[in-house]
């Protein structure tokens, strides 16, 4: 429920570039790195920390606080302000002005449609227990067989080039999943076990080369090979917005806190007390410092608000524009609030891929919708 404090969205992403998210470590066998995989499963996936580092950083980028990116701390504190949505949202460490608690979580990307050549085209994979942790139940499909729609092919066999598949029944994907109609006429259900199989011999295996350092040239005996999630895999995540706070820093909301502190008010003072900057045994004279401070900091969030949005996706800017404001809460109940702001940053890897702040892995993905769970 929207109006809760407590708001779940579900994200699909797909892959546009080969997606490597490393797990720092060499395994014995056919490649050197090797990609994050979920135990038990034993199927790839992108782990929800490698998200969130990307999300914050890319919101830090595109709200042009780039102190606020990053795992803060005593080298780079974020700014720690409660006027900063991007602190508000994702927390902060050492902050300047305090640490706090951030207000969302997200899970793991996991696998929905793993892409695969066949000689009837392209298809993805999916599997009965994959589809119904996504949310839909009460697909079946024998161990060795796969079910697909005869509108991919009337055969009763399927070449995947190394691996025939056996048809077992009709099936066709079922009209939840958001996709468009072109993949979802390309949906191939197997089992949970051969799901893992096929997964795991198509992953992309790639050669690169090392660079020393100090030359600049390719070091000697440096080949070596990592594997990647294919591009056009669908994924999906979780995000939880725990807004315990319900004081999130909209625009409206500080230019609202900006007039109450230059009266003066009594929410003013509220306001102080709020933020920890003034409580009713100080005098006169902190509660005068306190509320220029506080007005310092209002003035830079609003600041940042003006410039935010200068980046790709206007349409999906910071805040969103696409239509008035009273429209747009109709058809997205959430409007401006954490969840937002890591969309907003979700949707810069679709340019600049996830990766780097610590992670080991590279590789662009594309928020392809959102929806409330
Ligand atoms: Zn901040």
């Amino acid at each position: 429920m929207s109006n809760n404090l407590y708001t779940q969205r579900r994200f699909l992403l797909m892959t546009l570039d080969p997606v490597h998210i490393g797990t720092g470590g060499y395994r014995l066998g056919r490649v050197d790195l090797s990609i994050v995989r979920e135990p038990g499963t034993n199927l790839p996936k992108i782990p929800g920390t490698s998200l969130a580092g990307a999300a914050r950083s890319y919101a830090a980028m595109r709200y042009e606080k780039p102190q606020c990116a990053g795992q803060g701390g005593r080298d780079q504190p974020h700014c720690g302000q409660p006027t900063c949505p991007i602190c508000y949202t994702f927390g902060s460490v050492r902050g300047t002005a305090g640490g706090s608690a951030g207000t969302i979580s997200i899970s793991d990307a996991r696998l929905l449609f793993f892409p695969v050549h066949s000689l009837a085209g392209p298809v993805w994979v999916t599997s009965p227990s994959t589809l119904a942790d996504f949310g839909i139940e009460g697909h079946q499909v024998s161990e060795n067989k796969a079910g697909w729609n005869s509108a991919l092919t009337r055969q009763n066999r399927l070449n995947l080039g190394w691996l025939m598949l056996e048809k077992d029944s009709d099936w066709s994907a079922p009209d939840d999943t958001r996709v468009p109609k072109e993949i979802k006429s390309r949906i191939v259900l197997v089992s949970d076990k051969l799901f893992s199989q096929i997964v795991n011999s198509n992953l992309e295996v790639r050669t690169s080369v090392s660079i020393d350092p100090r030359t600049g040239a390719a070091a000697e005996g440096a080949l070596f090979t990592y594997e990647a999630l294919p591009r056009a895999t669908w994924l999906w995540l979780d995000v939880v917005e725990d807004d315990y706070r319900r004081d999130f820093p909209t625009r409206e909301k500080l230019a609202r806190w900006k007039q109450d502190l230059e009266q003066n008010s009594d929410e003013a003072e509220k306001l102080l007390k709020r933020w920890s900057l003034w409580k009713e045994s100080d005098g006169e004279k902190q509660k005068e410092e306190a509320r220029n401070k506080a007005l310092k900091w209002i003035k830079d969030d609003l600041g940042h608000y003006n410039q935010a949005g200068s980046l790709p996706s206007p349409k999906q800017g910071w805040q969103k524009q696409t239509q008035n404001r009273e429209e747009a809460k109709q058809e997205d109940p959430i409007q401006e609030g954490p969840i937002d702001v890591v969309r907003a940053g979700l949707q810069l890897a679709e340019y600049l891929g996830i990766g780097g702040m610590g992670t080991r892995g590279f590789g662009r993905i594309k928020v392809m919708a959102d929806w409330e769970v």
